[in-house]
């Protein structure tokens, strides 16, 4: 029996000009996808998106498990194809439905006809496939308001498919619709599930990570690639810049009072990151921080950090409680490891007493000893592109 992938990408964000655009964009994921697992069609009618297995070898678990990666799309179904008859429909619903009905007590069926010249209504559709499946399987009750499971039929313009409950999908809008964003990418919680947020609202997604050898090790530069690979399942291809923060690092510490360690750094990181994010055609940054968190992360610090930036900085975890972040972190898979116990380079040479609630002309004054724009120049002329 013939199987096909049926992907639904919902009709609310579809309305109006750029309906075209985000379905052009999201065929265009899902064909990138497709090509992993063999040789699929990948097309679209009637706001459906079909992965049609051209041949034996195409994976279509392998595929399936993808899709329900890819955002913009709300539900996906494995479903049967069959010819546009009542005999047709039957047979496969006959052939292909029994093993998921074992140890259910009812079922029902929803039939819906999209394909008007289909001489029965949906109404009838359900009735009759419903009437025939309950006499094959007469332990089996119908039941229309709480089955144990739904038989879906559709009826539509190219063919007619039988299938179970459909799958979720990850939602959210298809990426690169939303533009092309740079996240600053700790080897933390937060960061990773920050980039996965925006990416899943249409957002492409491009990283910086700062790393201070020999304060910290290979090791925890590794674990920040594999973390951004893990997002990239969700959020496709994603450069990594890894920029050396050593020399900016000490010299903060050797000429910058304590209190306002974190915060320096932290603007510096800002200013390369928006620096790097410009020169690679991405209109805003991206961060893990979260309202009072740290004491980097009050509204004062959020002032003075933002202070060195002119494009927009989305902070998508800004207002969560952490224990939501977690969660978030567990499902997308980040959360093991993110709590691989390397060292940040945020935790080198932190104050003892960080100002919370420091004053954009206090931070300036505290950094006007070093040469920023010597500082700067030199991290940008060694950065490290990892694809
Ligand atoms: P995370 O869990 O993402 O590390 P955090 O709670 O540890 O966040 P901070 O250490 O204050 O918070 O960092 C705030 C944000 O700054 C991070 O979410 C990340 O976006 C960015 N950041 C911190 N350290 C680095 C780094 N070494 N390289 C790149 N970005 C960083
Ligand atoms: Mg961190």
């Amino acid at each position: 029996m013939k199987e096909i992938l049926l992907c639904k990408y919902g009709e609310i964000i579809l309305k109006g000009a750029n309906r075209r655009y985000f379905e052009d964009m999201l065929e265009r994921q899902l064909k990138r996808k497709a090509r992993a697992h063999g040789n699929f069609n990948v097309y679209r009618a009637q706001s459906t998106l079909y992965v049609e297995p051209l041949d034996e070898a195409a994976d279509m678990d392998g595929m399936l498990a993808d899709a329900c990666r890819v955002f913009g799309i709300i539900s996906i179904a494995r479903a049967a194809v069959c010819e546009k008859s009542m005999e047709s429909i039957c047979a496969t619903v006959k052939q292909y439905i029994p093993s998921a009905l074992a140890g259910k007590r009812s079922f029902k069926v929803e039939a819906k006809r999209s394909d008007k010249r289909f001489p029965l209504t949906s109404i009838q559709l359900s009735q009759e496939i419903g009437g025939r499946l309950a006499e094959a399987h007469p332990g089996v009750e119908v039941d229309v308001h709480h089955p144990d499971y739904t038989v879906y039929v559709e009826v539509r313009d190219l063919s007619a498919y039988v299938h179970g409950p459909a799958e979720p999908g990850a939602g959210g809008l298809p990426t690169g619709v939303g533009g092309r964003a740079m996240v600053l990418l700790s080897g933390g919680i937060d960061s990773p599930v920050a980039a996965y947020m925006m990416a899943k609202r249409g957002v492409e997604v491009e990283a910086v990570h700062f790393f201070s050898y020999p304060y910290t090790s290979q090791l925890a530069k590794d674990k920040v690639i594999e973390l951004a690979r893990l997002v990239t399942k969700y959020s496709g291809r994603m450069t990594v810049n890894v920029v050396s923060f050593t020399e900016i690092q000490e010299a903060i510490r050797d000429n910058c009072p304590e209190e306002f360690f974190t915060l320096i750094m932290r603007r510096f990181m800002m200013e390369i990151a928006q620096r790097i994010a410009k020169g690679d055609g991405c209109g805003a940054l991206i961060t893990g921080e979260n309202l009072g968190q740290v004491a980097s992360q009050t509204m004062e610090a959020m002032t003075v950090t933002g202070a060195v930036v002119d494009i927009p900085i989305f902070m998508p975890l800004v207002g969560m409680d952490k224990k939501d972040i977690i969660s978030i972190a567990r499902e997308i898979g980040t959360l093991d490891t993110s709590i691989l116990p390397y060292e940040d380079c945020c935790t080198v040479f932190t104050p003892k007493h960080p100002k919370t609630k420091p004053t954009l002309g206090q931070v300036e004054n505290a950094e006007k000893k070093l040469d920023r724009e010597a500082l700067i120049a030199r991290a940008l002329e060694n950065v490290e592109k990892i694809k």
